[in-house]
């Protein structure tokens, strides 16, 4: 066959699927998303961006003031660097502040132990409390423990998170941060103390946000280190009555307002339609927010950046959302939702990049099946970027995770998490641990992602998965 008829039946195949769109416009598109690819791979901007948060702000937990310096350097950022709009809507969100977190153990084998306070926690009485401890190995031991048992005593939660290149370790044990205190309270128990929920054997206790329920005794609430875990387990192993002290004396201060932060690349045909690509602006308050989520706002802002400087901007609108306090429960995602509600039917799809900054192997959509294979195809230039077109279960990340349940499409772009919880949420989440070319590789794919789906002429409702 002639490579003109192939060129035609491939023009032909494009219209099949894709509907009106022309062969063309298809190949205009690709050829646009691979210059822009490698305008980010060339460029040194998306480091550049997580550089100047994690120097000139750091650490920004929720509520706190240095969160809203970071709001302040956002809309700074953001307006030096072309969106046609920069706008922030408020949030109000909970503020709570981590004071001290010590503990040792008191017998059998007197010697300190290094814990942090998980955020949302109450403080110890000020002399601190001593008890014994009871080991589980999962919330559901925890919860299926005899009532009353740990009445008096410490609740240790030994769950061992398990490293996966997609970090599905995580969700296998973060249950035991959110909801042990909820159900050791419900036991009797006068406090909890997780092993960290994380993949390291630093000597470093990772942090994270866990809960309450009303009509249920507030206890407080810390992780130790990996290696401090360990230890008590070896120690239960010689002795079942090792007592642990601990003082925390964390606060709840109530709520304070911060802010969603917005840039838009206006649509040229259709700018009131929106391809929204988010982050979140917010950290824990012992790093420097680098990988966690100081990466996913360097990389959605480095793309909405070099999509702004095209000589044609594309059809729909490229929003990008630095979203307020995701750290203490998606705060900031659930305002925008609640705040743009009117309009999500005109939200074309939504990703958040919030797992660090390591190379993005696949994207996955959350869309129509009819549209699966179209919108595939659509963004098959992603693949010389390494990124492989996935499947069609995509969550989009946490901040956009509730828009299914409005209609709106999403998509995963899904990075190499291997050493992502090794950081996450210690005082170790800091700039060195990010690689710029990985970094800029991301940012690529999302110039790439956000300018083919304001460009798409595929319909991608309705979702499957709601
Ligand atoms: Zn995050």
């Amino acid at each position: 066959m002639k490579s003109s008829s192939l060129l035609l039946l491939g023009g032909l195949f494009f219209g099949g699927i894709i509907g009106c769109q022309s062969a063309a416009t298809q190949d205009t598109n690709q050829g646009v998303s691979l210059q822009l690819k490698q305008q980010a791979l060339a460029s040194s901007l998306s480091y550049d961006i997580v550089e100047s948060l994690t120097v000139e702000v750091g650490p920004r937990l929720a509520g706190s003031d240095k969160d809203l310096l970071a709001v302040k350097w956002a809309e700074d950022k953001l307006n030096s660097l072309g969106f046609d709009k920069v706008y922030k809507e408020p949030v109000q969100v909970p503020v709570w502040q981590r004071g001290e977190a010590k503990a040792s153990v008191i017998s059998p084998y007197p010697q300190p132990l290094v814990v942090t306070a998980l955020g949302g926690s109450v403080a110890t009485p000020a002399e601190g409390l001593s008890a014994p401890i009871v080991r589980f190995t999962s919330l559901a031991d925890l919860e299926a423990a005899p009532d009353q048992q740990l009445k008096g005593k410490i609740a240790f939660m030994d769950n061992i998170t398990p490293r996966y290149r997609d970090g599905k370790g995580y969700g296998m044990t973060v249950g035991g941060r959110s909801k042990g205190a909820v159900a050791a309270a419900k036991k009797g128990a006068v406090a909890i103390v997780i092993r960290s929920i994380g993949t390291d054997h630093d000597r470093m206790a990772h942090t994270g946000m866990m809960r309450y329920q009303d009509g249920v005794d507030k206890i407080p609430a810390a992780a130790m280190s990996n290696p401090d875990a360990d230890l008590i387990a070896l120690m239960l192993k010689r002795d079942p009555n090792v007592v642990v002290k601990l003082n925390i004396s964390a606060e709840n201060l109530g709520y304070a307002t911060s802010y969603n932060v917005i840039g838009e690349v206006t649509g040229s045909t259709k700018p009131d339609e929106i391809v929204l690509i988010g982050a979140h602006l917010d950290s824990w308050d012992e790093g420097t927010g680098a990988i966690d989520d100081g990466a996913g706002v360097a990389i959605v802002t480095t793309a909405g950046h070099l999509i702004s400087q095209l000589p044609t901007k594309p059809a729909r609108t490229v929003r990008v959302v630095l979203y307020a306090a995701e750290e203490v429960g998606l705060v900031g995602g659930k305002a925008y939702a609640k705040a743009h509600q009117a309009e999500l039917d005109k939200h074309y799809i939504a990703a958040e990049s919030d797992f660090g900054a390591g190379p993005i192997y696949q994207i996955d959509f959350n869309v129509a099946e009819s549209a699966f294979d179209a919108i595939k195809q659509h963004s098959s230039s992603m693949q010389a970027n390494n990124v492989e077109l996935g499947g069609n279960k995509a969550s989009g990340g946490p901040d956009v995770s509730m828009l299914p349940s409005y209609g709106v499409p999403v998509a995963s772009l899904r990075q190499d998490g291997t050493d992502y919880f090794d950081y996450h949420h210690t005082p170790n989440d800091t700039l060195d641990k990010i690689d710029p070319k990985a970094l800029a590789q991301n940012a690529a794919a999302y110039a790439q992602f956000a300018y083919l789906m304001a460009q798409s002429e595929i319909e991608l409702r309705p979702l499957v998965r709601k």
